[in-house]
């Protein structure tokens, strides 16, 4: 059996469309334009590219982008006065601060203080619990647009075994929080787990959140489950030969063995063109969403979890 392909792309520009219906709608019917700002501090190159594709994808669904990349030496005092002052602006309905933060910087002092409610990112320490305790909260961006795929695939996720693998706050826990909250049994296995190709193999979803090339081998997975792979790992590619300055080229994968998964699996993410594109189009879902329960409209269905 060779596993059906989940069109990571595909379906993210479905929910970009549906995210722009949304929007077009709040804009008609009552007059409101949900607003994203993203705060970038630093020149990171990636976090560059990460930030500009945010805008010009919040600006395509027909959202208003907002902006704010400050030097690498701003205080931690100026950024929290800016986000002070994006809490306050009607205008904008999510906050994404772009991460890694400068090292002077406490991340977790920034990220909680976003007001939760626009807390695109689901990073806040209160949407974190509410989450937690299966209440309407902002979700993790990867996460959600993980669930997303599985729910279409599967249709009810109710009662399957279900694998994460990685244990980290952006990824691995909130992915599990949500399986757990659509009903699956749910083992979150990490490092220390003892024989992993055992806890995998009785699995029907595996979601792989390592950071490992082609960590997860395809005859760990049981025939037919279903295989999320989060991990974007860049490794050389001899094969697509040499750049200018002499280095060898490199290319994405996932953190699944691919070739050998694909033979097993029902259903399984290609890296790249899997979970990647999903991440965006669900920060596009989640402000959206966050416009509508600022405005105390119903939020649109099939957006969250
Ligand atoms: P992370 O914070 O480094 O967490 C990795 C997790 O993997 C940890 O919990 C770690 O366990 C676990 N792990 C490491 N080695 C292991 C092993 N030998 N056996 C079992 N578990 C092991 O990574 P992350 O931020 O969650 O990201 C994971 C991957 O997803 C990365 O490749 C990242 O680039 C990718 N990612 C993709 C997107 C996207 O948009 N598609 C978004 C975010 C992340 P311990 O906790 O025990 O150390």
């Amino acid at each position: 059996m060779t596993a059906q392909i989940i069109d990571g792309k595909a379906f993210a520009a479905e929910v970009r469309e549906k995210v722009a219906g949304h929007v077009s709608r709040l804009k008609q019917e009552h007059g409101i334009t949900p607003g994203l700002a993203v705060v970038l501090v630093g020149e990171d190159p990636a976090s560059q590219v990460y930030v500009r594709n945010k805008g010009k994808q919040t600006i395509e669904v027909g959202m208003s982008s907002f902006e704010h990349k400050l030097p690498a030496e701003t205080s931690q005092e100026e950024l929290l006065e800016l986000l002070d002052r994006l809490n306050a602006d009607p205008e904008i309905h999510g906050i994404l601060v772009q991460l890694p933060l400068p090292s002077h910087v406490d991340e977790e002092l920034v990220i909680n203080r976003i007001d939760p409610d626009k807390d695109v990112d689901g990073f806040h320490i209160s949407n974190v619990g509410r989450l937690a305790t299966g209440q309407k909260s902002m979700v993790p961006c990867t996460p959600l647009g993980c669930l997303m795929m599985l729910r279409d695939q599967r249709g009810s996720l109710s009662g399957l075994d279900a694998v994460v693998i990685g244990r980290s706050n952006i990824v691995g826990k909130p992915m599990a929080q949500l399986l757990l909250g659509d009903s699956c049994t749910v083992t979150i296995a990490h490092s220390r787990t003892r024989d992993l190709p055992e806890v995998v193999r009785r699995a029907d979803v595996v979601v792989a959140a390592v950071g490992r090339p082609g960590f997860v081998r395809g005859e760990w997975i049981k025939p037919g489950a279903t295989v999320i792979d989060v991990g974007i790992n860049r490794i050389e590619a001899p094969e697509k030969g040499t750049n200018e300055d002499g280095s060898v080229k490199t290319r994405l994968v996932g953190d699944v063995d691919f070739d050998g998964a694909v033979q097993i699996a029902g259903a399984i993410t290609p890296v790249p063109g899997g979970v990647g594109p999903m991440t965006i189009a669900c920060l596009l879902a989640n402000t959206v969403t966050a416009c509508c329960r600022a405005n105390g409209l119903n939020e649109p269905e099939g957006l969250t979890a």
